[in-house]
């Protein structure tokens, strides 16, 4: 394909670039997709562990433009190339700082190296949390799940289980009932933590029950899962739930570290937005997209929207500001 350069790098070490965008998952560089054809220039801190959480992932087939589906690091290396092709510089190198710098611009410290930039686009996203049990790791993929929204028509008529409390099990737990024949939430407490109308939908779906007092200590299956053992906790009684596949649903964690007590983070770390229709924060020129702001929708193409909003704004604060 032909290369098509819209952005150019700044001259000099010294010479801050229009834009530094933190992350490199579907927000991060759908963002630099923008701001690179806007003709701003635009370095992405990809991490050392680039892609995000479609890294991780096998086959994504809710991503529009591909019917067929797509392997979910093969979508990463397409958007990497493309914010590439119009003159995105792409680092795979952690951040480990960001803050107010000289002139005005923003300061961020790379492998020890400073950075300026004159704005930029938190797109960190946010971890899975996993349960942490013996076996649970190796079958991520083969059965064991976190996104019952990408995985869920895998389980038509097969039986599976859920853990967790909150709203995201019991969406996860609506989601399967769609195509599972059984659905069993596996919670640790004697009631849920999450809204009362999210919780009567669930206990009113005649597929779904639910496993009070109950924690998962080991995840058993030989190539795809097969087992969860169980545990009562009220009891100590222990037994084992065999099912066709196990959905982790127990919260998110946003990757923020960095940004603590320089960007404004809800009590979960999540960055807090200034106005909730766009990308705004607190700081002016601090923009952010993705999952790391987003605790509910947390899909591909939700981060890639997010990320398109980001760079349309990074483009309006560019065009408004007097930075040189
Ligand atoms: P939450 O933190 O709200 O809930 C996590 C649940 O997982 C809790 O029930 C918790 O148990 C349980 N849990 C945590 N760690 C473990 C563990 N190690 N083993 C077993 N269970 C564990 O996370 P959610 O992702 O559910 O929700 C996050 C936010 O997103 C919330 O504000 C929620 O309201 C929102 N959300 C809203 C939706 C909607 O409105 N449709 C959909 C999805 C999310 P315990 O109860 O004991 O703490």
């Amino acid at each position: 394909m032909e290369e098509t350069v819209f952005a150019q790098k700044p001259i000099g070490d010294s010479d801050p670039w229009d834009v530094a965008i933190i992350g490199s998952g579907p927000a991060g560089l759908s963002a630099a997709i923008y701001t690179t054809r806007g003709a701003a220039s635009t370095v992405i801190f990809g991490g050392e562990k680039w892609g995000g959480q479609l890294m991780l992932t096998t086959q994504v087939d809710n991503f529009p433009g591909f019917p067929k589906g797509i392997m979910g690091p093969e979508l990463m290396e397409n958007m990497k190339n493309q914010a590439i092709r119009f003159g995105g510089e792409f680092r795979p190198q952690n951040v480990t700082k960001v803050e107010a710098g000289p002139g005005g611009f923003f300061k961020l410290v790379v492998e020890e190296k400073e950075v300026l930039a004159k704005s930029v686009i938190i797109a960190t996203g946010a971890e899975t949390m996993w349960l942490g049990v013996d076996g649970e790791k190796e079958l991520i993929g083969k059965g064991v799940s976190s996104c019952a929204p990408c995985d869920a028509p895998f389980f038509k008529d097969k039986k599976v289980l859920v853990v967790g409390g909150g709203d995201s099990a019991m969406e996860e737990a609506l989601v399967l009932s769609k195509y599972a024949t059984s659905v069993s939430i596996i919670h640790r407490k004697s009631e849920f933590k999450a809204s009362k109308a999210m919780q009567k939908r669930v206990l009113d779906n005649k597929k779904i029950n639910v496993v009070w007092d109950t924690q998962v200590i080991e995840i058993v299956g030989d190539q795809k899962f097969e087992k969860a053992k169980v545990k009562n906790i009220k009891t100590n009684q222990e037994s084992e739930m065999v099912a066709d596949g196990i959905f982790v649903a127990i919260g998110h964690k946003p990757s923020t570290e960095i940004f603590k007590g320089f960007v404004d983070l809800d009590e979960k770390g999540y960055v807090v937005k200034k106005d909730q229709g766009s990308s705004i924060t607190a700081i002016p020129g601090i923009f952010v997209s993705g999952d790391v702001h987003d605790y509910h929708y947390k899909q591909a193409i939700t981060a890639a929207g997010y990320g398109c909003q980001a760079g349309m704004d990074v483009l309006e604060f560019l065009s408004n500001s007097n930075l040189d």
